[in-house]
């Protein structure tokens, strides 16, 4: 069981991965971008984090997440922003207004984010997004509470999935964003979106079980 509690700290465990990380997500987008993705998620979570810390966080699932993904879409100008904004506005809108996620919502929730990425970006898998990490992470997880396996190793297995979908990006031909202008040259870089998003997967199951 996933309640507030914990779905903050895991928002708030990704900002911190991801301010640690920041210098590698901005030298992989130096490769194929425009060298902004760590400052880019930087600001949008601490943005996030201010105001899950700022003590008008909703005692609800549904509008914390939603007051988070808002948050992001209003303080990132680059592609990340608006597309995990997204991911954690969908993510509201499924789990409603509840004190706590079951396993099975919470795989839901994620499904839901996962499906407005791919409307908001009109990307598809393999074409070396953040969504080659995602869909392996929500599928990964999907299954495996499907067969069974308990709540934490089926999160594990999707962070796995997640850092092996984002390790899969660096020989791909990117097809959207930026480091689609790159053409063939865009072949042999990791994508710096498919990195933030294992990071995300990383920190739910760090944080979760
Ligand atoms: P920008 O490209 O505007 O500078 P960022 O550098 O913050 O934005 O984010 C770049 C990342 O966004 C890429 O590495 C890629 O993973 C992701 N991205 C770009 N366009 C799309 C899209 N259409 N669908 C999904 N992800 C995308
Ligand atoms: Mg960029
Ligand atoms: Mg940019």
């Amino acid at each position: 069981i996933v309640d507030v509690t914990t779905l903050r700290s895991w928002l708030i465990r990704f900002a911190g991965d991801v301010e640690e990380h920041a210098a590698q997500l901005t030298e992989l987008d130096s490769a194929i971008g425009d060298a902004d993705h760590g400052s880019n998620l930087t600001r949008g979570l601490k943005a996030m984090v201010s105001v899950l810390a700022d003590g008008t966080t909703p005692p609800s699932i549904g509008p914390m997440l939603k007051q988070s993904g808002m948050a992001l879409v209003s303080s990132v100008g680059g592609a990340s922003g608006p597309l995990y904004g997204t991911f954690f506005l969908r993510m509201a809108t499924s789990a409603g207004e509840c004190d706590a996620l079951g396993p099975d919502s919470l795989a839901a929730a994620f499904r839901a984010g996962l499906e407005g990425v791919l409307a908001r970006g009109q990307a598809v898998a393999g074409d070396k997004t953040m969504l080659d990490a995602l869909i392996p992470a929500v599928e990964t997880l999907e299954a495996a509470l499907n067969e069974g396996r308990p709540f934490g190793e089926a999160l594990k297995a999707s962070a796995d999935a997640a850092e092996a979908g984002r390790d899969a990006t660096t020989p791909m031909l990117a097809r959207k964003g930026r480091a689609s202008y790159l053409g063939e040259r865009s072949v042999g870089h990791q994508d710096p979106g498919a990195t933030s998003t294992a990071l995300l997967f990383r920190a739910a199951a760090n944080t979760m079980i």
